[in-house]
């Protein structure tokens, strides 16, 4: 990361309710100016919302924000000409080139002539595209479309990126690129926040990972630190025969033991220090009677983590 650490985004207690759903529930974190910051969590845990929130396009039903010093609530103007906002959903002319899609939107923009072509340029070959610009765009891939879409968010060189889902139904290659994309901007000085459900975006994109469910922040760190607290909540999978009541309850009596939930002929066990623990869960299911066929420690991913914070599975 570069440059001093301070802030650039801040939001304090951010709430945002639709009649009785609460999308976004008192929410409050800071992105220090150079980080990239993801926002991770499953579908409709509200990340589209915070992020809709700070691009201004909705109003929260309380709490505050600033980027920049401007108010989320005053300065809807200034926050607009300092963010580039990547949505879900793209908005392209499919008829026309890459390049006449740049155009068209520097226009609205009002860059002059000059300045558009030389921008145009160089974001086509920061986003891989100069080979296929003078091709119209249905002949474009879902991933080249979209960055077409990081494309077109950074005409108006801001200060601070938004992606929403930026690697959702993209091919491979195109994955790779937009991570040296978002890389690349990242390491000119780019402020990044990107929102993601899935965890190889979060683990090689981000700095700091806030983890996002049900409305709520339920944690927030570096990688590394995030790593540190899942290596502690370990995952041991058992395949066995007769997993019955008593064998569970036994389980339940273990100390470190934080769930055991099972599913046909698979048990999942969340339980802290796993490795140390395995003699003993083994002496139980031998004493209970369950036939083991198969029995393995998960390795700690961001995925036990969320697993261990929310008891469900970040891909549900
Ligand atoms: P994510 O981006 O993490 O998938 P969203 O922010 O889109 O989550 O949604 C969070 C919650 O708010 C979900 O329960 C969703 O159904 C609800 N929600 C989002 N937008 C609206 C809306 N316009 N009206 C009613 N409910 C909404």
């Amino acid at each position: 990361m570069n440059g001093i650490e301070q802030s650039i985004v801040r939001v304090e207690h951010l709430i945002k309710r639709y009649n009785s759903t609460v999308a976004v529930n008192d929410v409050s974190f800071e992105i220090k100016k150079g980080e990239i910051f993801g926002l991770l969590g499953p579908n409709g845990a509200g990340k589209s919302t915070i992020i809709s929130i700070l691009c201004c396009l909705l109003k929260p039903s309380s709490g505050r924000g600033t980027i920049s010093g401007f108010d989320l609530e005053k300065n809807a103007l200034e926050i607009k000409r300092i963010i580039g906002v990547v949505p879900q959903e793209i908005s392209l002319y499919h008829t026309l080139t890459a390049r006449e899609n740049l155009t068209f939107y520097s226009r609205i923009y009002g860059l002059s002539r000059q300045m558009r072509e030389q921008r145009i340029a160089k974001i086509l070959e920061m986003v891989g595209l100069s080979k296929r610009a003078d091709e119209p765009l249905q002949n474009y891939s879902g991933g080249m479309k979209r960055r077409i879409n990081i494309g077109i968010a950074l005409l108006h060189n801001p200060k601070i990126l938004f992606l929403d889902e930026p690697t959702v139904g993209v091919d491979p290659q195109s994955r790779r690129r937009i991570y040296d994309t978002i890389l690349e901007l990242n390491n000119k000085g780019m402020t990044v926040l990107l929102t993601t459900h899935q965890m190889e975006d979060a683990e090689r994109l981000c700095h700091r990972i806030a983890i996002v469910d049900n409305g709520k922040l339920i944690a927030l760190d570096t990688l590394e630190g995030l790593m540190k607290f899942a290596g502690e909540c370990d995952i041991v999978r058992v395949e066995a025969r007769n997993i019955t009541q008593k064998t569970i309850a036994s389980l339940e009596k273990v100390d470190s033991l934080q769930k055991v939930s099972v599913d046909r002929d698979m048990m999942t066990i969340q339980l802290l220090r796993g490795r140390e623990m395995l003699a003993t869960i083994v002496d139980i299911l031998t004493a209970s009677d369950t036939k083991v066929d198969s029995i393995q420690i998960k390795e700690p991913d961001l995925e036990t983590l969320f697993l261990h914070l929310t008891g469900t599975s970040l891909r549900q």
